[in-house]
Parts: C-alpha cells; structure tokens; sequence
C-alpha cells in the first residue's frame, strides 16, 4: 500500500475540534451545568420569534439576496447610527453573514495573501486562529494578563511589521470580560495607520457593558472608520445563538472584498430570520438596558459565588463570562480541572489557556458563563461552594 496522505490539510490539524463542543459533550454526558459553551438558556425577546415564524409561514422561504435582505442592512445602519452616530450605506457597506463566525472568515480570507500577518490579542476567540490559518495568513499575538488584562505597549508595538495586513480586536472580549477604553483603542488605531494596516473588529458582545463602562467602537475614532471593519451578530444581543445571523459594516470596498469571499461559503443564510433581526435591532432602548442590566445582575451572583467558593475572580466589565483562578483551590492546571468539574460538582466551565497561544500564560485559568437563567446560577454557585472540602 502506498503511504496515505492525511485527509486534513496541515494548516487545519491544530483546528480538529473546539473547546466548546468538547464541554458541552462532556456537560451532556454527565448531567452538568453547562457554564462552559456561552448560550442563553431562555429564548430572545417574543416579537422576534413571531417575526421569524411570520416569515417563515409568510413565505419567505427563498434566497434572500446576496448582501442581506434590505430591512436587515437598513436596520444595522440605523443601529451604528442610533448608538454609534455611524454611517452607514446600507446598499454598499453593510454585509449580512451566516453569524460573526462567518464575517471574521471572510474578512480575514479576504484581506490578507499568505504571509500576511495578524495582530490577535491572546486569550483569543478560538475561530481568529482558524480563519486566519485558512486564509494562510500569519498569527502575531499580543498578551493579556490576568488579572487586569492591561494591553501593554511596547508589546503592541513589537506585534506590528511590514507584513501587518490587519488588527483583529474584540471588545467586549471574550473570554476575559476586557472592555478595551479609549487609550488603548487610540493607541491600536495609531499602530493601524502607521502601518496601514485594517482593523476587524469583533464587538458582538456590545450590548453588554456594565458598571460606568461605555462600548467605544474604534470605528468612532477620528481617522479608523476608513480602515475599520465591525462585526456583531444577533445571537447575543438577542439570545438566539442557534440563527447564526451576523452582520459586517464598513468601507464599500471592504464590504465588497468580504462580500466577493463570503458568496462562496455560504451564498445566503437565514432568508426568513433577517426580517426578525431586523426587528430585534429596532427595539427600544428599555429592551437593550433589560438585556445590560439583567446581565449585570447576572454577573454579580456569579462573581460572588465564586468568590465564596473560594476563587480568585476578574471581574468582567462586559461580555457574560467571567474568568477566576483555581490555583488556590488546589488545581494548578485548569484544564484538568475543567474535565474532572462534571463530576467533582456537577458544573462545567471552560480552561482559559486553549485561548493563549502559549497556554503557560494562564495555567490555572478557567471560564464560567453567566447567560443562564438565576436559578440555575444559584444552583451552580451552591455546588462550587463544595469543592474546597473535596480538595
Ligand atoms: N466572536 C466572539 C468573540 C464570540 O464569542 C462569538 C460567539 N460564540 C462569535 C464571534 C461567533 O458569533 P456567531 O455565533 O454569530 O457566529
Ligand atoms: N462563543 C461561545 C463561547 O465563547 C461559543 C461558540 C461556539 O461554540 N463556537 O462560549
């Protein structure tokens, strides 16, 4: 028999399987609460569920066009205009995608040759790695650090290079809750234009900024909007992670670079759900301070059942998940803490270093989801509070 290749291509083998899958897997198997993959367990807001089953019975079953459906890209240039004072044409610089995951793809698939380099900042969102690598483009990574996850600058700095193409950003940043302020925004944005680099910018979680904090999407700052590409998705802003329907805003000529790549991933998605989003996104502002409020409240049970439980906890400014350290409880390694959870308590949460590239960056890291229900919260912290006298 003559050697066989690999079925997988190189650049895909460190991608075979991701965190979230593998948690859920195990949450299932085991009967745990599942505080690791970040779904809501409620259903969004009802007038989007019947817009969608409106459609649906409505007969919008067909394609949609290729850049979205109108009332979905007119609603997103209302949504940067109403929050963000943003402009935006919804005809040539709005782009409707199968979730963020595929407008990140796209984006990076579109912009860079092979060679081109990425700034990424670690702990990153599993999927920047995978785009970047399909597009055969080249990772340099920036570390945050727990607990503060300050950006450092002269690390910044030392990640830019001639072969630069872009800056993928996440704020909110998931998994660390970093809600990145307007220094540090100015100073990646200043880095971009020296080095005429674009920035992608991944601000699904931007409706969930707690305390004092304010969302500032680079775009906003003088001199980015022209190089900037922003991304959101309604899975988290409305609780419906299973629609997959994202969305991408920027520069005509960017939109269309995405748009050249993303109709041949996906064509189309989501014909009748587009109208619901639409819907979604034109809610008013007592449905986005609800959503930002309940988090919040969230949030605080969950950082103070862990705190009592005896965890070490950076307390997210944003997003709905919160990182604490399970050194002091006796695991030194949070991976294997997060495999021996489900069955030590019966919660699952997700380990922090499968997001570093150097995973000796955050050893003992592990992340909880706080999108579920307070009951189920209540439950969780009650049985983490258990595992200091099992150690
Ligand atoms: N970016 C980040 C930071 C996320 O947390 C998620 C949610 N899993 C996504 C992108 C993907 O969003 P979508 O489900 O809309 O593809
Ligand atoms: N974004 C979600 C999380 O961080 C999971 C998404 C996924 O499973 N790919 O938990």
């Amino acid at each position: 028999m003559p050697p066989r290749r690999p079925a997988l291509v190189e650049r895909m083998r460190p991608f075979t399987s991701t965190i979230f899958a593998e948690i859920t897997a195990l949450a299932t198997r085991t009967g745990a609460i599942n505080l690791g993959q970040g779904f809501p367990d409620t259903d969004g807001p009802d007038v989007l569920l019947e817009a969608a089953s409106n459609a649906i019975h409505g007969g919008l079953n067909q394609y949609p066009p290729g850049p979205g459906l109108p009332v979905l890209r007119e609603a997103v240039a209302q949504h940067q205009k109403r929050f963000y004072g943003l402009d935006a044409d919804p005809d040539t610089e709005v782009l409707v995608t199968a979730g963020a995951t595929e407008a990140i793809a796209a984006t990076i698939m579109a912009l860079c040759e092979p060679g081109d380099e990425v700034v990424t900042f670690d702990p990153v969102y599993d999927s920047y790695a995978a785009s970047i690598a399909l597009a055969g483009a080249v990772k340099r990574t920036v570390t945050l650090r727990w607990p503060d996850f300050g950006l450092d600058e002269a690390e910044l700095r030392a990640a830019f290079g001639p072969r630069t193409r872009v800056v993928l950003l996440n704020t909110p940043q998931n998994p660390t809750g970093k809600v990145f302020d307007r220094a540090e925004l100015e100073l990646i944005g200043r880095l971009a234009i020296e080095h005429d680099a674009v920035v992608v910018t991944d601000e699904v979680y931007e409706h969930m900024v707690f305390d004092d904090g304010v969302h500032v999407p680079i775009a906003t700052l003088p001199g980015m909007a022209e190089r900037t590409v922003t991304i959101s998705s309604a899975g988290k802003t409305f609780s419906v992670t299973g629609w997959k329907v994202g969305w991408l805003h920027g520069p005509a000529e960017l939109v269309a670079a995405a748009r050249a790549v993303k109709q041949f991933l996906t064509f189309v998605s989501a014909g009748p759900l587009q109208p619901a989003v639409a819907t979604g996104l034109g809610l008013d502002d007592d449905f986005y301070a609800g959503l930002r409020d309940g988090l919040q409240a969230k949030r605080d049970l969950l950082v103070d059942g862990l705190r009592a439980a005896g965890f070490p906890v950076s307390v997210p400014g944003g997003t709905y998940f919160v990182i604490a350290d399970a050194a002091p409880l006796g695991f030194a390694d949070g991976v294997e803490l997060c495999q021996r959870l489900p069955e030590l308590v019966g919660v699952a949460a997700v380990p922090v270093s499968v997001f570093y590239s150097d995973p000796s960056a955050a050893p003992s890291l592990v992340r909880f989801a706080f999108c579920k229900r307070d009951e189920v919260l209540h439950d969780a912290v009650e049985r983490l509070g258990r595992l200091s006298s099992l150690v």
